[in-house]
C-alpha cells in the first residue's frame, strides 16, 4: 500500500519519533505549525475519522490515553490543541488517521 505513514511505521521512511508502543507511534511533523507539532498515528491503517469503527476504536482510545504524556514530554507545559483533518473540506493530505498535537505557544483562537 502506498501510504507514507505506513512506511514510517515500517521504518522504510525516517521520522523523528517521540513515542512508540505496540499500537501507536508519535513523531514530529515535518512542517511544524507551532513550536510543538507532533503527529500521533495508529499502527493499523485507518484512512481517516470516517474509518473508525467498533473493530479498531481501541487504537483511538489508546491514542487519547497517551496524548497527555506525549504532549507534556514534547514540551507542552501550558496546554495544547488536538486536531484531526477528515476529508476534502478539512484538507486532509495524508490518508492515514493522524492526530496533530500543537502547542508550545499561545495558539490562535480561530479554528477556521
Ligand atoms: P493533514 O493535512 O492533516 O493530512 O496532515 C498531514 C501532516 O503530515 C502535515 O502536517 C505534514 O506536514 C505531515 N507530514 C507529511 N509527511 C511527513 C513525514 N514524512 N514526516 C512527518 N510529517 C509528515
Ligand atoms: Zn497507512
Amino acid at each position: 500500500m502506498d501510504c507514507i505513514f505506513c512506511k514510517i511505521i515500517a521504518g522504510e521512511i525516517p521520522s523523528a519519533k517521540v513515542y512508540e508502543d505496540d499500537k501507536i507511534l508519535a513523531f514530529k511533523d515535518i512542517n511544524p505549525m507551532a513550536p510543538v507539532h507532533v503527529l500521533v498515528i495508529p499502527k493499523e491503517h485507518i484512512p481517516s475519522c470516517d474509518g473508525i469503527n467498533s473493530e479498531n476504536s481501541s487504537y483511538v482510545a489508546h491514542i487519547f490515553e497517551n496524548i497527555p504524556a506525549i504532549a507534556k514530554a514534547a514540551g507542552c507545559t501550558n496546554g495544547y490543541r488536538v486536531i484531526t483533518n477528515c476529508g476534502e473540506d478539512a484538507k486532509q493530505s495524508v490518508k492515514h488517521l493522524h492526530f496533530h498535537i500543537l502547542g508550545g505557544k499561545s495558539l490562535p483562537e480561530n479554528m477556521g
